[in-house]
């Protein structure tokens, strides 16, 4: 991706394809590479690890950190909904992750749902969303309010968590606003709107925002190739009703598994392992567990800063044979969907 012009003394990024005029960077002494904006030399794509400053990629990993224990604010002091511009956002591994995503994750971490154990009988789906409503115990979005108390696992259940947050005693809520969350499977996206199945059909006032590493990530959900969603419901604004206010989609192993996972080719790549580790367990009797990360399994991020290395690694499976010394970590970002971690400049 990156290439050395030794007459310029510069990099080169192919961050933007093959074009006359690449995004640059060069070597400061400090051993940091900086970025170098010319006419000759346009910024760095979006989604170029390089398009951040070292402050702002610093960040992004904060966000991909595990968030032990604190209380995740899902929403901000006063909730824009965002109107017509934001209608539905991809949102990628070069962006930070927002709290409704992290929540998402904790949640299916903790639910056992990123790992499968081969020989195991998988559980069904109304069992996983019971793992998720068990684990949604630990999680708080308040000091004194659990999610299990606002969460809700339908996406016709909004009056359920509406009537649940005003079920919560007003002074549980000090300091934050309250806030309920839906988390369920949905097969469409389209602006301003969430469906599952024929019938099933939420709106949402603000900002959808679907995960996926290319640009067609919202066409990517659909009844197929379904989606996990997080929904946040709040209250606009003091005086305003409880609405669906914002929602974080990520692509799901398939219609009967909430397994996360970041693209049609992560689905079809699991697919295989699965087929192979069931072959390894039969022929050969060795069982394997096959696990999906979603948080950054790299260096602590003050223990790498104190390197001035910024990295985080979130490989796409990671398969473990369980009754042996092996572990394979693989990462697929040769194939058609450039779907895992980066480093930060
Ligand atoms: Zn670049």
């Amino acid at each position: 991706m990156l290439r050395w012009h030794p007459y310029d003394g510069m990099f080169v990024c192919d961050c933007r394809g093959r074009v006359e005029h690449r995004p640059a960077l060069v070597l400061r002494r400090t051993g940091f590479l900086a970025r170098h904006v010319t006419p000759a030399h346009p910024e760095h794509s979006e989604d170029c690890p390089f398009a951040r400053d070292p402050t702002e990629g610093r960040e992004i990993v904060r966000s991909y950190r595990h968030p032990a224990g604190q209380v995740l604010r899902l929403l901000g002091p006063l909730q824009a909904i965002g109107g017509e511009r934001h209608e539905v956002a991809r949102v990628a591994y070069a962006t930070p992750r927002s709290a409704v995503a992290q929540l998402l994750m904790r949640a299916v971490v903790a639910a056992n749902i990123q790992q499968v154990r081969c020989g195991e009988d998988r559980l069904g789906l109304s069992q996983q969303y019971a793992e998720i409503r068990r684990v949604a115990a630990d999680i708080r979005v308040a000091e004194e309010v659990t999610l299990q108390r606002v969460l809700g696992t339908n996406l016709d259940g909004l009056n359920r968590v509406i009537a649940a947050i005003e079920g919560v005693e007003p002074r549980s809520w000090r300091g934050s606003r309250p806030v309920g969350v839906i988390i369920c499977q949905v097969d469409t996206v389209e602006p301003h709107l969430l469906r599952a199945g024929p019938e099933r059909v939420l709106e949402v006032a603000g900002r959808i925002s679907v995960f996926g590493e290319s640009a067609d990530a919202t066409r990517r959900i659909s009844p197929q190739t379904p989606g996990l969603a997080a929904i946040v419901v709040a209250r606009p604004e003091a005086n305003e009703r409880y609405r669906a206010l914002k929602a974080y989609v990520h692509p799901c192993y398939g219609r009967g598994d909430l397994m996360l996972v970041d693209s049609d080719y992560e689905r079809r790549t699991l697919r295989e392992i699965l087929d192979t580790a069931a072959w390894m367990l039969n022929a050969r009797k060795v069982g394997m567990t096959v696990e999906k990360p979603v948080f950054d399994i790299g260096l602590p991020v003050d223990e790498a800063d104190a390197q001035g290395v910024r990295t985080f690694c979130i490989p796409d499976f990671v398969v473990t044979a369980t009754d042996r010394d092996l572990e394979a970590v693989m990462d697929l970002r040769a194939g058609n969907d450039q779907a895992v971690g980066h480093d930060c400049p």
